[in-house]
């Protein structure tokens, strides 16, 4: 049969669906989860925030600066991870990883490796993994110029982000359009501030 990654067209190796190219890919990319996790983890503490840095060095940065694709990626590492390793759990009829930590459920799917690449899942289970390593990869390039997500729009009834745009010069505002000029920062930092900001 055909590899069943999504655009290959390589036959699939013995008793599973996927070729040893793409089996390959798939290894190497669970290998480097872990890694990006703790990258993703590194990025969200205070001394990697933006907007308050750009107001002023000696205040306190702690908590309000999350940088959104960076929270998502992570986010949907652990989700899409535990996802797998209940899979192969209820599959093989063993134990899934106690705990939700990065490091131990892609072990446990490396492990399993040869029964996920047979499995009908198998090209889900490739590609889901792809887009886990392309996303936090991607999240963490800091050329992407993205919008860094700072918190909750404090504007009544606004219920955008408030994000750091990289890609318009460092302007501040949010996706409804409410925007801080350089002067209000200060206030609008510390706004942010006494905001519990739900990721
Ligand atoms: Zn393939
Ligand atoms: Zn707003």
């Amino acid at each position: 049969m055909h590899c069943v990654s999504a655009i290959c067209t390589d036959l699939a190796t013995p008793d599973t669906r996927l070729c040893a190219p793409c089996l390959s890919t798939l290894r190497t990319n669970l290998r480097t989860l872990p890694g990006l996790y703790k990258e993703c983890e590194r990025m969200l503490t205070p001394a990697h925030t933006g907007l308050t840095e750009r107001i002023s060095t000696t205040r306190s940065s702690t908590g309000i600066v999350l940088d959104e694709a960076v929270v998502e990626a992570r986010g949907r590492m652990r989700d899409t991870l535990s996802s797998w390793c209940a899979l192969v759990a209820e599959g093989r009829g063993i134990p899934a990883p106690a705990e939700r930590d990065v490091a131990a459920l892609a072990a446990f799917l490396t492990a399993r490796l040869d029964w996920l690449a047979a499995h009908p899942a198998a090209g889900e289970f490739a590609a889901e993994i792809a887009e886990l390593a392309g996303d936090a990869t991607e999240a963490l390039d800091p050329r992407r110029g993205r919008a860094r997500g700072l918190g909750p729009c404090p504007r009544p009834g606004c219920t955008a982000v408030v994000a750091l745009r990289p890609d318009t010069g460092g302007r501040v505002g949010c996706g409804s359009g409410h925007v801080w000029q350089p002067h209000e920062w200060l206030s609008l930092s510390s706004r942010l501030a006494r905001q519990e900001y739900v990721a």
